[in-house]
């Protein structure tokens, strides 16, 4: 099965945790995550920002060393060698909900980061003039202020209890109105923002497919085409990008 992407105009392509699993990066939820579900609930809650900032920091910090340690798996370079390939009429966008930015690193130029990006920082307070900017450290120590305002620094992702940005938002949903192929990927079909997303794009008449380890626990009927397995060994080839 290989998509023939001169049949497309306006591409939309929504990534989860699955695929950056290959790259060895755990997802932080679940199981084998770092940290159980409820507390990533507890620390990674807006609620504690404003209480417990340090706990804030040991969840979010603790994560950039390992996100510095991994690098793209072979679906990420293939999305980023197939938005390359494109003509210059056909848009491409990838809307994803991780917070590693792998997909930038693997060369993707058109790229939404739902969640963030766990690698930046930036102030609290949103009347404040500071600019996110790329931040390495974990701040396990001690909770970094302000030098403008002197209010807390936080990571540039989005805390639960908080809603996604309007920016991100507003461009996925221009893009969903006339696209007319979407692919999700690695990212359960049933949840939100995924089940949404492809309902979009059902509308707008596209066709959608599902890329995940696993089958929906229940069919999503908005779904036409799913295809099982792992996303660095399925997409080469439904992409094409294995014949290169
Ligand atoms: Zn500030």
């Amino acid at each position: 099965m290989r998509l023939d992407r001169s049949q497309y105009s306006r591409i939309v392509v929504l990534t989860g945790a699955g695929i950056s699993a290959a790259s060895g990066l755990r997802t932080y939820r679940g199981p084998d995550g770092v940290w159980e579900e409820h507390e990533v609930e507890k620390y990674g809650h807006a609620d504690a920002l404003v209480n417990r900032p340090e706990d804030t920091w040991r969840l979010f910090g603790g994560m950039r060393q390992p996100v510095l340690n991994v690098k793209p798996n072979a679906a990420h370079l293939a999305l980023a060698q197939w938005e390359a390939s494109l003509a210059p009429h056909q848009e491409f966008l990838i809307v994803t909900q991780n917070v590693d930015a792998l997909h930038q690193r693997a060369g993707s130029k058109n790229v939404v980061e739902l969640h963030g990006n766990i690698m930046f920082t930036k102030c609290s307070n949103p009347t404040c003039s500071l600019q996110a900017y790329r931040d390495e450290h974990a701040h396990a120590d001690k909770v970094p202020t302000c030098p403008i305002c002197g209010s807390v620094l936080r990571p540039d992702v989005v805390l639960f209890g908080e809603e996604i940005p309007a920016l991100p938002s507003w461009t996925v949903k221009r893009a969903l109105r006339d696209c007319d192929l979407f692919l999700a990927i690695g990212t359960s079909g049933l949840v939100t923002p995924a089940a949404n997303y492809v309902r979009g794009a059902e509308y707008a008449g596209a066709r959608t497919i599902l890329v995940n380890l696993e089958p929906m626990a229940r069919p999503n009927p908005a779904f036409q085409e799913q295809y099982l397995g792992p996303a660095e060994k399925v997409l080469p080839e439904l992409l094409g990008t294995d014949e290169a």
